[in-house]
């Protein structure tokens, strides 16, 4: 139904870049002033090889906090916003200081977990039986390394345990208590269930247990099944807070080295099966990352994410279609999947970035080292400076 549109950065924002960041990647990973071979690829493209062509971003960093359907009405948007800019900025300072994008992505994801506003980490919806059951993520580009969690129940940042599966493991993939017991050998933090338990997800798991709803119905059944926008089965009203039912978070980078990351983490759907697990933590299903084509994090109806390895397939039109980013994630999003199942967001090795849904919203933001700062959750995007570079250029807040 909608794009993000590249935003080209407008001459304000530009100057604004310029006063903020000087010039961007003028100095080393270390600060030094050295660059490295690799950097200095980077530069290059971000330099453009002719007259006229437009520069390309050094780093860029795409976020995403669930899609679906929110109603304009009940959503407390301005609340959402300030979420979303807050996870932007936190990943675009760490790129512009010379931070990994692997690195860039746990981190704004572990924030967003943290975050009770969106279902992953603590805020996380229930189960049938009024449990949280944790899924997450992790992989680099660079190296097709990739680890993941699924159905942990004590893990505060899953994103991070996913971190610790990839670099310490022979895995990819580990789940249920085998997971959580891992988590306890890696030195994560854990927390007892009711931690990831909030009163707005407490109330839609009341409501929708009432008799008379759908009670006891697995989401993961339902989601799969019903026609219109993914609600994770909370029905079209989305109560107060409005989009409760949403917000499995993710984020995508492109650092200064050129390397691609992607990670993801979720809550799951509301009232889920015990054991469900969705798309999350299947690598090539709603995470992926290649140096070569683009990192890539969805969110939506799980089962259908599955079922067309939606990450992989943007990631493979790229590669064996000579598509574009773009195209290759609307033909994924509108023509593969059906409307009302989800959306993605993905970065490619040239900093472009794309954010496709096909349901009424994705909560989702944009940044770059030119300057893009976005934010959005229907169509329309809301364009900024974050607060950092507005006052180091004597705007007033
Ligand atoms: N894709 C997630 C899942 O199915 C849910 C979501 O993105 O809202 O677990």
């Amino acid at each position: 139904m909608s794009v993000l549109q590249e935003t080209g950065p407008t001459l304000r924002t530009l100057a604004l870049a310029v006063l903020a960041f000087g010039c961007a990647g003028c100095t080393g990973p270390d600060g030094t002033g050295e660059q490295t071979d690799q950097e200095q690829q980077n530069l290059n493209q971000t330099n453009g090889e002719g007259a006229g062509q437009a520069a390309a971003p050094s780093w860029a960093l795409a976020i995403h906090g669930g899609a679906g359907s929110a109603d304009r009405a009940t959503t407390d948007a301005e609340d959402y916003y300030g979420a979303l800019q807050e996870a932007l900025s936190l990943g675009a300072e760490q790129l512009e200081a010379g931070e990994a994008s692997l690195q860039v992505v746990e981190n704004v994801v572990a924030a967003l977990e943290d975050d009770p506003r969106f279902n992953a980490g603590r805020g996380s919806v229930f189960t049938s039986i009024g449990t949280h059951e944790l899924d997450a993520a992790i992989m680099d580009g660079r190296s097709l390394a990739c680890g993941a969690v699924a159905g942990v129940k004590n893990v505060q940042n899953p994103v991070r345990l996913a971190r610790r599966v990839m670099e310490d493991t022979r895995h990819v993939l580990m789940a249920g208590p085998g997971a959580d017991n891992y988590g306890v050998l890696a030195g994560v933090r854990r927390q007892p269930q009711a931690y990831f338990s909030t009163d707005r997800q407490l109330q839609r798991f009341r409501e929708l247990r009432a008799p008379g709803r759908a009670s006891g119905q697995s989401s993961g059944d339902a989601a799969a099944s019903t026609a219109g926008d993914y609600t994770g089965n909370a029905g079209a009203s989305a109560g107060p807070g409005g989009a409760s039912h949403l917000a499995t978070v993710g984020a995508v980078a492109m650092d200064r080295y050129g390397n691609l990351a992607a990670a993801t983490s979720t809550g799951g759907t509301m009232l889920k099966r015990i054991g469900r697990v969705g798309d999350v933590p299947v690598i090539g299903a709603g995470t992926y990352a290649n140096n070569a084509t683009a990192a890539v994090s969805c969110t939506g109806r799980g089962e259908e994410f599955i079922r067309h390895t939606v990450a992989y397939d943007v990631s493979a039109r790229i590669e064996y279609g000579g598509l574009t980013l773009q195209e290759a994630a609307r033909q994924v999003i509108q023509e593969t999947l059906r409307p009302g199942d989800g959306g993605l967001i993905a970065v490619g090795p040239d900093g472009t970035i794309a954010m496709e849904f096909n349901t009424n919203a994705m909560f989702r933001g944009a940044a770059d080292s030119l300057g893009r700062f976005d934010v959005g959750i229907w169509d329309e995007v809301r364009s900024r400076q974050p607060m950092s570079d507005l006052a180091q250029a004597g705007v007033p807040q």
